[in-house]
């Protein structure tokens, strides 16, 4: 048997279920294979526990990103330099690996006077001439980013109040004090990207892709909006798909 089946809920929604110990493997090698043909792609990521294995696995097989851009999907409202920051763990799982810098990384600047105009700057930055490929990661309370439950479909980049499961989960991220807020791309810009890629591992995850994929569309489960985008594969380990 291979490593991974694939069933289509819509035509327009992949669902690719891959052994656990194969994940990382799959989705590092679909992530080349889309570079091959997209070389200079504007990339959206996302950080945290679930892509980890994949981003060290990606470098392991040689992922070149240095004619890449690439923007990071939120950050957390801690201080520069914690290491439960979101550009502190993509540059740890995956940016430092790398022989080659990416042509451009853009990130948050949690720090900036005026926040509305900080997601304001990253939003258009993201906007011209837009996103090819964004990558997900689903929280256990469904958020996206960190369009936390409650937000609409055409939410825009904001500042956020933290959902208290996105307080816990980001706990284990790193030392020091959890955070209450953040900054996050927007329902609006993610769904505008070209590409989506929904990366879910883990049986704690299977109840939320569940309803996130199955369920109503709802701003209760903000990552049910990706039953509204055109383009969107689902990279699920067996244990999180095993309600699907
Ligand atoms: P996790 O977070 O990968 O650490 O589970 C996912 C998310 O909150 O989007």
């Amino acid at each position: 048997m291979g490593p991974c089946s694939t069933w289509s809920q819509e035509a327009d929604l992949e669902v690719e279920v891959i052994r656990s110990e194969d994940w990382p493997d799959v989705v590092g090698t679909s992530w080349i294979d889309f570079l091959d043909f997209a070389p200079s792609a504007r990339l959206c990521l996302p950080t945290g526990s679930t892509p980890r294995p994949m981003y060290r696995r990606f470098v392991e097989l040689g992922g070149d990103l240095s004619e890449s851009s690439i923007f990071l999907l939120d950050e957390f409202g801690l201080p520069p330099g914690s290491e439960a920051r979101c550009d502190a763990m993509i540059r740890r799982d995956l940016l430092d690996r790398l022989p080659e810098a990416p042509s451009a990384v853009e990130t948050w600047n949690t720090e900036a006077p005026d926040l509305r105009a900080e997601c304001a700057r990253f939003a258009a930055s993201v906007q011209r001439p837009g996103l090819d490929l964004t990558m997900l990661g689903i929280g256990r309370n469904g958020h996206l980013g960190l369009n936390e439950p409650g937000s609409l479909q055409d939410s825009p980049s904001r500042w956020v109040d933290l959902d208290e499961v996105t307080v816990e989960a980001a706990g284990a991220y790193g030392e020091g004090p959890s955070p209450t807020w953040g900054l996050t791309l927007g329902i609006r810009e993610i769904l505008g990207s070209d590409q989506i890629w929904l990366l879910a591992t883990g049986s704690h995850k299977a109840e939320i892709l569940r309803a996130a994929l199955l369920g109503d569309v709802t701003p209760t489960v903000p990552a049910s909006y990706l039953q509204r985008h055109r383009r969107v594969t689902v990279f699920t380990d067996e244990p999180a798909a095993s309600l699907l």
